[in-house]
């Protein structure tokens, strides 16, 4: 096990590499962006697993990104109630401030959040057991094996786009054309990432995928019954059977 000062002066020593190596080739970018300020124009909602990497999957640089990031890539609902609701206001903030173009919801195999609605949770993890009750829905009665927990993963990913759509500005913005959602399923372990796409219900590899989630493509979702192989329950994707009305 490292001690103490060993951990303490590795993070230290990336301090010092980032000062004097990153920074310097990027210091014109970095300048510019304050001083015009940042307008990224995708907001990245991803799980906090450590194997995400947004700049890396969507090949981007400084400023192009505003990310909000938590365990499971999960939305709370849209609620007024007193408590700080840090995901809640970084919606608010890249939807009414930065007026960003898109938002990608980014779920992911081998999802400890996922797996962690199939076991029991530690017993201090009081948080962590409430804040899974956002992922709890998109759980079928079935065995923890590696394909329930992928299914579960990717049901999940449409109850978060499910929620993001009580969010008043978002629904609006959706609704005027300004605003696109995107729900992706990284594949770790692959290196590639499927699309959710509305009209098929199902996560595709992105060339197959049509048009990103409007009320068009959740009009034409609208009433399509299952298919035995998709992939998500649509039956748990209510807001992409039925279009919300503003
Ligand atoms: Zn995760």
């Amino acid at each position: 096990m490292p001690t103490q000062s060993e951990d303490r002066d590795d993070l230290l020593s990336r301090l010092s590499r980032f000062e004097k190596q990153y920074f310097p080739r990027y210091e014109r970018t970095y300048r510019k962006l304050v001083e015009e300020g940042q307008q990224p124009k995708t907001l990245f909602i991803g799980c906090s697993d450590s194997r995400i990497v947004p700049y890396a999957l969507m090949d981007c640089g400084v400023g192009e990104l505003f990310i909000a990031r938590n365990v499971g890539n999960l939305i709370p609902p849209w609620d007024l109630s007193a408590g700080f609701h840090g995901t809640a206001a970084a919606i608010e903030f890249a939807v009414l401030k930065l007026e960003v173009h898109n938002i990608v919801i980014c779920g992911h195999s081998h999802c400890g959040a996922i797996r962690g609605l199939f076991e029991a949770p530690p017993a201090e993890a009081t948080h962590l057991h409430a804040w899974l009750d956002l992922a709890r829905d998109a759980m079928r009665p079935e065995p923890p094996s590696a394909a329930a927990i992928r299914r579960t993963e990717q049901r999940s990913l449409v109850l978060q786009l499910e929620r993001l759509m009580t969010y008043p500005m978002v629904v609006r913005r959706v609704q005027a054309g300004a605003l696109f959602l995107h729900a992706w399923y990284y594949v770790i372990e692959e290196g590639r990432v499927l699309v959710l796409d509305a009209e098929q219900g199902a996560f595709l590899p992105h060339e197959q995928v049509g048009p990103p989630v409007d009320t068009a493509s959740a009009d034409a979702l609208a009433g399509r019954a299952p298919r035995e192989n998709d992939p998500i329950d649509l039956d748990t994707a209510h807001w992409l059977r039925r279009p919300p009305t503003a």
